[in-house]
């Protein structure tokens, strides 16, 4: 009796229901993880997240291999791989954590089928990638799947499962061949200040934030040059870390800080509920819909300076320089380069989420087209017609210009506050920067959003 651990987003070996349901079970277990050559078919697989991966694969493989087993990786339908080591194996079942997606949810669907024809039975384990898994909170009012708060003050009463440790010692039976495992990083096209990927370093992330960030979560994590954030999301995305277990350390911990990271967490489990709810929200515009955006073809010019970081808004074109460069993108920087898009250039908010999923390392579909949706004021966003102002937002986000100074190195001699407004320089100022002007004026963007929306401007 040996069972199949299936890894998808759940690159770990601590709190792991499958593997640990799978080792109640069973002396050895056989763990598992396919290159699905349909993700890479769909363009996720970019260089980004590919880089990361196969540093969560390394360190996996690493932390099994210390535990007496080792990682098996294949390549292919992801279906016909599981059954093939299925069958190598003499496996009569399989473990693997819920996915949201439809696409998740159909290759569950697939996958069941074709083991229960094999007389094989598949085990899908909830909350390994939420905390709180889709469903669980169903908010009374009509809008259940629309508005945050009521769905959060439900969210926060779930009792959550207990924290499971990782195994000591997970023994893999040979006669099972697999890929070898990927170095770690090192992916042609990825950013150059990407960062590893892998459960080892997650767990160091968590330890040092706990200690000199989570308590100033509240009042610092909109200030983009402090960087308060944690950066746990591509952890997340993959899930080198676990949402579950975070949030029962956040809670232990106490304290403003660690109340405002949990809320985050639910923001991520409620845009997952929202997906699995309304699969067709990854594309179709979700509550409001719009048809006048500007597309490529009648805005080709401002979406390659918005996308190259070179719009003549400072901090704008600085945050899209950071994602560039480090495959991540501050909070904050993502609602204001896509209110900036969607809002003040009225152009089409696919066209920014798909840039943002080629470059975001934790780039995630429910996350990122939901928030896309939330700013473009299609989404669950009860302020709609709301506009950020990139030199307002600037001003108050980066007081001292140092975020900008960091990423526009053709403003680095400017001081705040002229280093968000730098076409007010005198002249000769002005003109020895090697900057572009705006691309648009603010209150003619804001014209044309309100035509656009119907409304007088
Ligand atoms: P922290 O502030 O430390 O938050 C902790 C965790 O909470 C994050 O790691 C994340 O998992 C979750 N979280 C925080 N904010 C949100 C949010 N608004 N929605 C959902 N979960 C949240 N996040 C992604 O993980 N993937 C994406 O592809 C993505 N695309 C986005 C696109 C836009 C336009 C916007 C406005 C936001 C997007 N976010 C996305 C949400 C958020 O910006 C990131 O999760 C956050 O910046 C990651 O940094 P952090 O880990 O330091 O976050």
């Amino acid at each position: 009796h040996v069972p199949v651990v299936l890894f998808t987003a759940d690159l770990r070996l601590h709190d792991h229901p499958p593997l640990r349901a799978a080792l109640d079970a069973a002396d050895a277990v056989v763990p598992l993880f396919v290159r699905d050559r349909a993700v890479e078919a769909a363009g996720f697989a970019a260089p980004n997240r590919r880089a990361f991966l196969d540093g969560c694969l390394a360190d996996l493989d690493a932390g099994l291999r210390e535990r007496g087993g080792r990682l098996v990786v294949r390549s292919g339908d992801l279906v016909g791989e599981v059954c093939r080591v299925v069958a190598e194996a003499d496996a009569d079942e399989v473990h693997m954590s819920a996915g949201h997606s439809r696409f998740a949810a159909r290759r569950e669907e697939r996958l069941r089928s074709a083991l229960e024809a094999a007389g094989r039975r598949l085990f899908v384990h909830d909350a390994v990638t939420v905390a709180v898994p889709p469903g669980a909170v169903t908010p009374a009012s009509s809008d259940h799947f629309a508005v945050f708060t009521p769905y959060y003050r439900q969210w926060e009463r779930v009792p959550l499962r207990q924290v499971a440790g990782a195994p000591r010692r997970v023994p893999v039976p040979g006669g099972v061949g697999g890929e070898e495992v990927p170095a770690r990083g090192g992916s042609t096209g990825a950013s150059p200040a990407l960062p590893p990927g892998g459960e080892s370093g997650a767990r160091t992330q968590v330890t040092a934030y706990w200690r000199r960030g989570l308590d100033a979560y509240d009042t610092a994590r909109d200030d983009l040059a402090a960087d308060a954030t944690s950066r746990f999301s591509a952890h997340l995305h993959f899930g080198t870390l676990s949402p579950v277990e975070l949030v029962h350390r956040a809670r232990r911990h106490g304290g403003a800080g660690a109340e405002a990271f949990v809320r985050q967490l639910a923001w991520r489990d409620f845009h997952r509920q929202v997906l699995a709810a309304r699969p067709e929200a990854a594309h179709a515009d979700y509550r409001t819909k719009h048809d006048r955006w500007r597309t490529e073809r009648t805005a080709g010019a401002d979406i390659d300076a918005w996308r190259e970081g070179r719009t003549g808004y400072p901090v704008i074109d600085a945050a899209m320089r950071q994602l560039r460069h480090e495959g991540w993108m501050h909070n904050r920087a993502r609602l204001l380069t896509a209110s900036f898009l969607a809002k003040t250039l009225y152009v089409d908010w696919r066209i920014g989420a798909a840039h943002f999923l080629h470059w975001l390392v934790d780039g995630d579909l429910a996350n990122n087209q939901l928030n896309w949706q939330w700013m473009a004021g299609t989404g669950t966003d009860t302020r709609p017609n709301r506009v950020l102002n990139p030199v307002t937002q600037g001003r108050k986000y980066d007081p001292d210009g140092a975020y900008v100074r960091r990423w526009v190195p053709e403003l680095s001699g400017v001081g705040a506050p002229s280093v968000h407004e730098p076409w007010k320089l005198p002249a000769p100022d002005r003109a020895a920067l090697d900057y572009p002007d705006p691309i648009v004026g603010l209150p003619d963007g804001l014209d044309r959003f309100r035509r656009a929306r119907g409304k007088q401007p």
